[in-house]
C-alpha cells in the first residue's frame, strides 16, 4: 500500500517556488499548500493504522481511487476496504483545532487554536458524494454490496464539540477495533466475490487531465519567477556556455535544477511548450540553448517546423518531483 502525494501539492509545492512573494495569492497558496501536506500526512499515518488489523481472508485495501460515475460526476475516495460482504469507505480529514459541523448550511467550520475560522464545503455532503457514487458505480455492473462510509480524523487533537447525526464519525486509532467489529458483523451477508470487485475498480480508475496550477488557481504565467531555479536556495542559476547550471547563491552545481524546472512549465503553465516559449520561461540566452535541452529532456516533439512544440506525459512530469 504506497500513497503519492496529489498532483495538486505537487503543483502547489513548486508555484510556492515560482510565485513571487509580493504575488496577492502568495499567501492564499502557501496556506492551501500546508493544508494539502497535513491531509496526506493524515492519509499515510491512517494507512498505517489500518495495518494493524488482521484481516479476513479475502478483505483488499485500495488506497486513492478515482472514479468516473458518468462524464459528469467522478469521485476520489481515500481508501476502500472491500471484503466479500461489504466495502467500508473512508473519507479521511486532517484538522487541527475545533470542527463544527452545519448539516443546514452545507458548511464544515474549523477555529485553529489562535482563534482563526476557515470554512471548508460540508465534508458530510463529500462523504455522501462519494457513497452514491460509488454505490451507482457498482450497480451498473450489478453488484448491489453495502458501502459503509466512514469521515475519519487522522489528528487525535482535532476537538469535536458535536458530533454529526447523519454519519460515523471515527478518530483514526479508534479505526483498528470498529473495522474489526463491521467486518465480523457484516460476515452473514451475501458474499461477493472481493478480488474480482477490487481489480475492477483498480482497472477502470480514471487518469485525470491535469489542469496547470495558473489554471487551477487563476495566476497569470507572466507573473511566475523566470529561470533554471536552484534546487537548495530557489534562486535563478547561472551557466557558462557549455558548463554546468551553478547557483551564485549556494555556489554549487545542481544536475536536478535544469529538469525540474522544464518540469515546473507543464505542471504550472501548460501542456505544451515551444522553442520559444521555454527559452523564455528559463531565461536562455539562444534558441540553440533550448534546442540541446529539447533533445536531452525526452520531451516527444509535436507538430512540423516552424510549428514545432514538444510535450510530457502526466506520469513523466510527476515522476521526478515524486522521486524526490
Ligand atoms: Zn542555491
Amino acid at each position: 500500500m504506497k500513497r503519492h502525494p496529489p498532483e495538486e501539492l505537487i503543483q502547489l509545492e513548486r508555484l510556492a517556488v515560482r510565485l513571487p512573494t509580493s504575488h496577492h495569492k502568495y499567501a492564499y497558496i502557501q496556506t492551501k499548500y500546508h493544508q494539502l501536506k497535513a491531509g496526506l500526512a493524515g492519509e499515510i499515518y491512517v494507512d498505517r493504522v489500518l495495518q494493524e488489523i488482521s484481516y479476513p481472508r479475502g478483505v483488499k485495501v485500495l488506497t486513492d481511487i478515482r472514479l468516473e460515475i458518468n462524464p459528469h460526476f467522478q469521485i476520489q475516495i481515500d481508501t476502500l476496504i472491500v471484503s466479500p460482504h461489504s466495502i467500508i469507505l473512508l473519507e479521511v480529514k486532517y484538522y487541527a483545532g475545533t470542527v463544527n459541523f452545519n448539516e443546514d448550511s452545507g458548511k464544515t467550520t474549523k477555529i485553529t487554536s489562535n482563534g482563526e475560522t476557515d470554512k471548508y464545503d460540508c465534508i458530510i455532503h463529500q462523504l455522501d458524494r462519494a457513497t452514491v457514487g460509488l454505490k451507482t458505480w457498482l450497480e451498473k455492473r450489478n453488484i448491489s454490496i453495502p458501502i459503509i462510509p466512514i469521515l475519519v480524523m487522522a489528528n487525535g487533537q482535532t476537538e469535536i464539540p458535536v458530533f454529526p447525526d447523519s454519519l460515523t464519525l471515527k478518530y483514526a486509532k479508534q479505526l483498528p477495533r470498529y473495522i474489526r467489529r463491521l467486518l465480523t458483523e457484516t460476515e452473514s451477508l451475501q458474499a461477493y466475490p472481493s478480488t474480482s470487485i477490487a481489480e475492477m475498480i483498480i482497472a477502470n480508475q480514471v487518469d485525470w487531465r491535469m489542469t496547470p496550477a495558473c489554471e487551477r488557481y487563476e495566476i497569470t504565467p507572466a507573473h511566475l519567477i523566470r529561470g533554471v531555479l536552484c534546487s537548495s536556495c530557489h534562486n535563478p542559476m547561472d551557466r557558462k556556455r557549455g558548463h554546468s547550471w551553478i547557483c551564485p547563491v549556494c555556489k554549487k552545481k545542481d544536475p536536478r535544477a535544469l529538469e525540474t524546472s522544464v518540469k515546473d512549465w507543464f505542471l504550472l503553465i501548460g501542456h505544451t511548450i515551444s522553442n520559444k516559449q521555454l527559452r523564455f520561461f528559463l531565461d536562455l540566452k539562444s534558441s540553440a540553448a533550448a534546442s540541446i535541452i529539447f533533445s536531452q529532456s525526452g520531451m516527444r516533439r509535436l507538430g512540423n517546423a516552424p510549428q514545432t512544440f514538444y510535450t510530457m506525459n502526466k506520469t513523466e512530469v510527476n515522476s521526478v518531483v515524486k522521486s524526490r
